[in-house]
């Protein structure tokens, strides 16, 4: 291997450049999927915006891969590649709320446990996903969905602003008002246009949920889908809720002798008035006996993090996804035969709504293509041992083929595996030629490669 000018960049750099020679290289370059086993060349954890100026000037100069990280949590592992550079920003997270704005801006590492945290003492919250662990930045350029959704929009739909590092290391800042197009293309284009360093969202008044799963028997399978249909087209919007299929967990809430067997979930977050949450969770309760519910007012950063037990770091993943405009009653059947087969406590099948707030931006508005879409569904195998990679993997293709005459030909890039390279442009319909041009702007020669690529 070539010798590159580590010191150089160590000179420049306020953060921690870690080389395989560093004690510290096993554990800085292990990613959240246990499956993803590679060894770049450098990982810098950067302190500030200068550092990342830094990298992406390191990896430009020499012709190395580069990989952005910043929760750590891409599927296919695009936080991470051999022999390039890694900017690591986990050690960017602070998060600055202006409560007077209502408004908040998070470091390009953040998670959502670190903007919750931030934002909840002052009783407001916006769209983030449905586990802490996740980064802030990664979750918003995909798109970002989660229990908010419907009622305030996707995570894109809330950002105000993002300042970029691009390609030529120059600091961008963008916005409605200022690189608009750029600004446009990271509000569902992924990682492809330059290291974000920090994001602004708008907030809204969300403190206490009314919230958690409740369990079915799985004979009850078609009848929940076909009432969720049905419920969630219509819902009032501060009802954020979505089907899963769950093997069910050794949690007391759940009768021990259900332990292990499979059951159909309904994970729902009630947003309104708390008061009110109760009779909002009454159809719940009618639509199928419950074998087990953990349900109740609880403060929203709780729930955000309810599921984080379940997947920690180091498991094995693969996932699949598509959208789905109608849930017709062949999908459900679809859902009925392949969703039973879930390997692993760990894994599961989720059809995130993304209808109300989230249909009122217009598919042009921002690079997130499919507004006309009502569902998210990602089938996530995720399991401890490595020994099963070929059969769980094997699952979630099986479900994914079934489904996929149901559902649209793209899917959520967030959700999306290495091997959906093909389905990029499908994923942006009309809006990819935009966002090509975007790319040829910023990144011609596309050193953000490691992504869902949008080439320039
Ligand atoms: C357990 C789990 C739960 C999830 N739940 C949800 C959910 O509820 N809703 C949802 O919408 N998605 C969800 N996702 C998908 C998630 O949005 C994507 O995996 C996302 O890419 C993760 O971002 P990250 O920063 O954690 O990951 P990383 O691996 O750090 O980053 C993934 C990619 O995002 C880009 N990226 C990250 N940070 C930056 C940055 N600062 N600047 C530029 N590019 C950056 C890069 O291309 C990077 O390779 C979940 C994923 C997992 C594993």
């Amino acid at each position: 291997m070539r010798t590159l000018p580590i010191d150089e960049l160590r000179g420049q750099a306020r953060g921690d450049v870690i080389s395989s020679e560093d004690e510290r290289y096993e554990d800085a370059r292990r990613v959240y999927n246990a499956m993803i086993d590679r060894r770049p060349a450098l990982i810098v954890r950067v302190a500030n915006v200068g550092d990342v100026m830094a990298a992406v000037n390191f990896a430009r100069e020499h012709g190395l891969d580069l990989a952005v990280r910043g929760g750590g949590h891409s599927v296919p592992g695009f936080g991470t590649c051999d022999d390039g550079v890694v900017i690591d920003l986990s050690g960017m997270r602070g998060v600055r709320v202006d409560p007077s704005a209502s408004t908040a801006r998070a470091e390009g590492g953040a998670t959502w446990g670190d903007f919750n945290a931030a934002t909840h003492p002052f009783g407001l919250a916006t769209t983030g996903g449905i586990i802490s662990t996740t980064g802030v930045a990664g979750l918003t350029l995909g798109g970002g969905i989660g229990y908010l959704a419907r009622g305030f929009g996707l995570s894109i739909d809330n950002l105000v602003s993002a300042d970029v590092v691009t390609a030529d290391g120059r600091l961008v800042q963008t916005g409605e008002r200022e690189h608009d197009d750029l600004f446009w293309a990271l509000r569902g284009g992924g990682g492809n246009f330059g290291v974000v360093t920090s994001l602004e969202f708008r907030l809204h008044p969300v403190r206490e949920i009314y919230g958690g799963p409740m369990f079915y028997e799985l004979s009850e399978v078609e009848n929940v889908l076909r009432f969720y249909r049905e419920y969630i087209a219509d819902a009032p919007e501060q009802m954020g809720a979505f089907p899963a299929f769950q093997i069910a967990p050794p949690l007391p809430f759940i009768p021990e002798d259900r332990h292990g067997d499979t059951l159909v979930a309904i994970v729902a977050c009630w947003a309104g008035p708390v008061a009110e949450g109760e009779k909002a969770f009454e159809p719940f309760h009618d639509v199928a006996p419950v074998v087990a519910e953990f349900v109740g007012p609880m403060p929203y950063p709780a729930l955000n993090a309810a599921f984080d037990g379940l997947l920690p770091p180091g498991l094995q993943h693969y996932w699949k996804a598509s959208f789905v405009k109608e849930l017709t009653d062949e999908a459900i059947s679809a859902h009925a035969v392949h969703g039973p087969d879930v390997p692993a406590v760990n894994s599961t099948m989720h059809i995130y709504p993304i209808n109300g707030a989230a249909h009122r931006t217009a598919p042009g508005d921002t690079a997130f293509a499919y507004r006309d879409a009502n569902f998210a569904t990602v089938i996530a195998g995720v399991w401890p041992d490595p020994g099963q990679n070929e059969a769980n993997i094997a699952w979630v293709r099986r479900y994914y083929d079934a489904i996929a005459p149901h559902s649209e030909e793209g899917g959520y890039v967030n959700f999306m595996a290495a091997d959906d390279q093909g389905r990029i442009k499908a994923n942006y319909k009309g809006n990819y030629d935009r966002l090509v041009a975007v790319k040829r702007a910023y990144d011609p020669d596309n050193l953000f490669h490691l992504n869902q690529n949008i080439a320039p």
